[in-house]
C-alpha cells in the first residue's frame, strides 16, 4: 500500500470513529429534569434517546434550591424542561428567564386532581383547586377570606396512581420534541406503566395488614398527603407542605400532645430534612423513630431508593415493618 491510500484509510477511520462518537451525544435529546425523582421519571420513558440532566439531585431539597450559574447553562442548551408543577419549583420561572431557555417545558403533573392543605387546620382537602399550568399557586376562594389561605401541596408523586398521569405527560413531551422517536416513547411508557401498575397492587396489599389503630404517623415536613389518602393512612407533620416554613413552638407543641393523646406509634424521619425536630419529638413522646422515608428526593444509586420505584418499596418496607408491630 502506498503513502496516499493508507492516509486516506486513516482519514476514512477517523472521520467513522469521530462521527459515530459525536452522533451519540449530539443525536441525543437534551432534556432537564427539576428533581431527582422526575429524572427517573423522564429516563424510564426516554432510554437511550434522551439526556437528562437533574437539577435538584439526590437527597436534595427542591423547595430551597437556589439555581446555580452551571443550572442556567444546563437550561440554555436544553430542548425539554421537565417539571412537577403545582406550585413545588418556586424558583423556575426565574431560572428559564434568566437562562434564555428556549425550549418546551413540560408540567408532569398536568392533570392531576389536587389535594390542598389548609395551614390553619392542618390536614388535607380534596377539593378541586383550579391549577393552570402548575405554575399557580392559589386555590380558587372558598368564600373565607379571613382564615388562612389554603395552600396547593405539590407531592401529588407519592400516589402512583397520579404517576401514570406523570409518565403520559412525559411520554407526549418527549414525542413533541422528537416525533422520530415516538415508538420508543410509547414502548418505554406501555412498560413503565406496566410496572407502575404492579407496585400499585403490592403497596395496596402490604398496606391492608396494617391494624386500623396504627395507621397515624408523624413526619417532618407535609409530603405524603396524596400518599396518605390513597393508601390509607392519616400523616401528621409539623411542618407545612414546605420546607421554606420552620414549624412554631406551638406546632410542635400541638404535635407532641396528640402524640401522647392518640398514642400515635412511630415518627418517621425523612432524607431530605432535618432530623433534629423529629429526635425531640420522639423523645418528648416515647414514640419510635420508624426509620427514614423518601419523600421528596431519590437516593444516591447505592442507597435504598435509586429510583421512584425503589422509592415506594422503600417507603412501604419502613412503613409496615414499624406499624406493623
Ligand atoms: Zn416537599
Amino acid at each position: 500500500m502506498n503513502k496516499r491510500v493508507l492516509r486516506q484509510i486513516g482519514l476514512a477511520l477517523a472521520l467513522l470513529f469521530g462521527l459515530s462518537a459525536g452522533a451519540d451525544a449530539a443525536d441525543k435529546i437534551k432534556t432537564v429534569a427539576s428533581f431527582s425523582i422526575l429524572g427517573d421519571m423522564v429516563r424510564q420513558v426516554g432510554g437511550d434517546r434522551v439526556e437528562v440532566v437533574t437539577l435538584v439531585g439526590a437527597d436534595g431539597d427542591a423547595h430551597v434550591f437556589s439555581p446555580t450559574p452551571a443550572d442556567a447553562k444546563t437550561m440554555a442548551g436544553a430542548q425539554v424542561f421537565f417539571v412537577n408543577g403545582l406550585g413545588f419549583e418556586g424558583w423556575m420561572v426565574r431560572l428559564e428567564k434568566s437562562s434564555g431557555f428556549k425550549g418546551k417545558t413540560v408540567v408532569a403533573s398536568k392533570g392531576v386532581k389536587p389535594l390542598t392543605l389548609s395551614e390553619e387546620e392542618g390536614h388535607h382537602h380534596g377539593e378541586e383547586a383550579k391549577v393552570d399550568n402548575g405554575q399557580e399557586e392559589h386555590t380558587t376562594g372558598e368564600g373565607h377570606d379571613d382564615e388562612a389561605e389554603d395552600v396547593i401541596d405539590p407531592h401529588a408523586w407519592q400516589d402512583l396512581a397520579n404517576s401514570k398521569l406523570y409518565v403520559a405527560n412525559i411520554r407526549d413531551g418527549l414525542i413533541a420534541a422528537d416525533p422520530d422517536g415516538r415508538a420508543v416513547y410509547e414502548a418505554n411508557a406501555a412498560k413503565y406503566l406496566d410496572e407502575i401498575a404492579k407496585e400499585e397492587i403490592a403497596v395496596k396489599q402490604a398496606l391492608t395488614t396494617l391494624p386500623e389503630q396504627r395507621r397515624k404517623i408523624i413526619t417532618s415536613h407535609d409530603a405524603f398527603g396524596y400518599f396518605g389518602a390513597a393508601y390509607g393512612l392519616e400523616i401528621i407533620a409539623p411542618e407545612g407542605v414546605s420546607t421554606e416554613s420552620e414549624a412554631s413552638a406551638q406546632d410542635v407543641a400541638k404535635i407532641i400532645r396528640q402524640i401522647k393523646k392518640e398514642k400515635i406509634p412511630a415518627v418517621f424521619l425523612e432524607n431530605v430534612t432535618d432530623h433534629r425536630l423529629l429526635d425531640q419529638i420522639a423523645r418528648e413522646t416515647g414514640a419510635k423513630i420508624g426509620g427514614t422515608l423518601y419523600s421528596d428526593a431519590l437516593s444516591e444509586s447505592d442507597g435504598p431508593a435509586p429510583t421512584y420505584i425503589d422509592m415506594f418499596r422503600h417507603n412501604i418496607a419502613t412503613l409496615t415493618a414499624a406499624l406493623s408491630s
